[in-house]
């Protein structure tokens, strides 16, 4: 399979043991917040996969979606600028209203003003189309409508899904666990494989890729993909389906560890947190330096500490896949007017 080297792997795995003593868990993180410079968080490991199938089909557009403070659509923009193709990023704004049939209309910054992974957008040069909640729902028909389109103009576009969560991207999580597994038997961790690894879940492709690899490379038994959004169920389906896809790329793929989502750390909805959650972000920034972001991993781990406290994990090694998400962070400061 091939793999494009874009990532600075590999990231660090360490103990934050003030943070671990308070939540009275043997608590180790994987770093892939620090899996590159503005490039850096999960998507990364799924693009070196994705971009690789791109760029051996010649092709000289990517197009891909999702929410308007996407970390997936900022990756994607960085890493095309890299490489010298076009971006095309179909970003979800919730109080849009007209997106001329989910064409999308283009982002006027001198009225809103680019902040977090929107600045980036646009600093690397991507071509940025807003569409409504509405036409979301449809996003992966629209992706082809302009796919389309660049071909009629003699260009040569590829679609990225939502989160880059197919099979070809999970295999990077898959490959990420064996990196895991290289550190441990290089002595990181103490040497020791965890009980479980738990992290934040969007769109399932890391889950996925997580629970193919961490089986294959024993890296833990069981894995809690905490969700940030949607339910239980939907994320099963999804996930079960991107496990599958894996197996079609690599037929060697064996079992998935045990693997369950949780969904009872999401809050009120997507890229919306509470109070708690928000306290549960300070104290952790406080007592490890870790900056977790309000959309995902902010939200994730207010749920491994609700876990905590709920004496569910009591001297587990516990495994926190830190996925990234800064950008979206400095793009709520808002969100902690009421913390200070
Ligand atoms: C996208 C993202 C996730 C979720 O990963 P999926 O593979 O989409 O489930 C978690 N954390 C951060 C910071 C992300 O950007």
């Amino acid at each position: 399979m091939k793999r494009l080297a874009l990532a600075h792997l590999p990231t660090p795995l360490h103990q934050p043991k003030k943070l671990a003593e308070a939540m009275g868990i043997d608590l180790w993180v994987k770093r892939d917040d620090a899996s590159a410079g503005a490039a850096a968080g999960n998507k990364i490991r799924k693009l070196e996969f994705i971009l690789a199938d791109a760029l051996a089909q010649e092709c000289d557009t990517v197009i891909t979606c999702g929410g308007i403070q996407s970390n997936h659509a900022r990756t994607t923009a960085i890493l095309a600028a890299r490489l010298g193709l076009r971006a095309i990023l179909m970003l979800r704004l919730p109080e849009l209203t007209d997106d001329r049939q989910g064409a999308g209309v283009p982002l006027d910054k001198k009225k809103i003003s680019p902040k977090g992974n929107v600045l980036i957008d646009c600093m690397v040069g991507a071509d940025i189309r807003l569409i409504t909640p509405q036409s979301y729902q449809r996003r992966t028909a629209l992706m082809q409508a302009a796919a389309e389109q660049l071909r009629e103009q003699g260009a040569k576009p590829y679609i990225i899904p939502e989160g880059g969560s197919n099979g070809l991207g999970a295999m990077g999580y898959v490959e990420a666990m064996r990196e895991i597994r290289e550190q441990l038997d290089l002595g990181a961790a103490e040497g020791k494989a965890f009980d479980v690894i738990v992290h934040a879940c969007g769109s399932g492709g890391t889950s996925a890729g997580v629970a193919l690899g961490a089986k294959q490379y024993q890296v833990a038994p069981h894995l809690i993909a905490m969700a940030v959004c949607d339910d239980e169920p939907t994320f099963e389906q999804r996930i079960t389906d991107i496990i599958d896809e894996c197996r079609h790329h690599d037929p060697q793929l064996g079992e998935a560890v045990s693997w369950q989502v949780d969904a009872s750390a999401k809050g009120p909805a997507y890229a919306i947190s509470t109070e708690a959650q928000r306290s549960c972000m300070l104290e952790t920034a406080q007592l490890s330096g870790l900056l977790l972001d309000p959309v995902y991993t902010g939200k994730a781990f207010f749920g491994l500490w609700n876990l905590c406290r709920a004496g569910e994990l009591q001297k587990q090694r516990v495994l926190f896949l830190h996925t990234g998400g800064l950008p979206g962070l400095l793009a709520q400061p808002h969100a902690f007017a009421s913390h200070w």
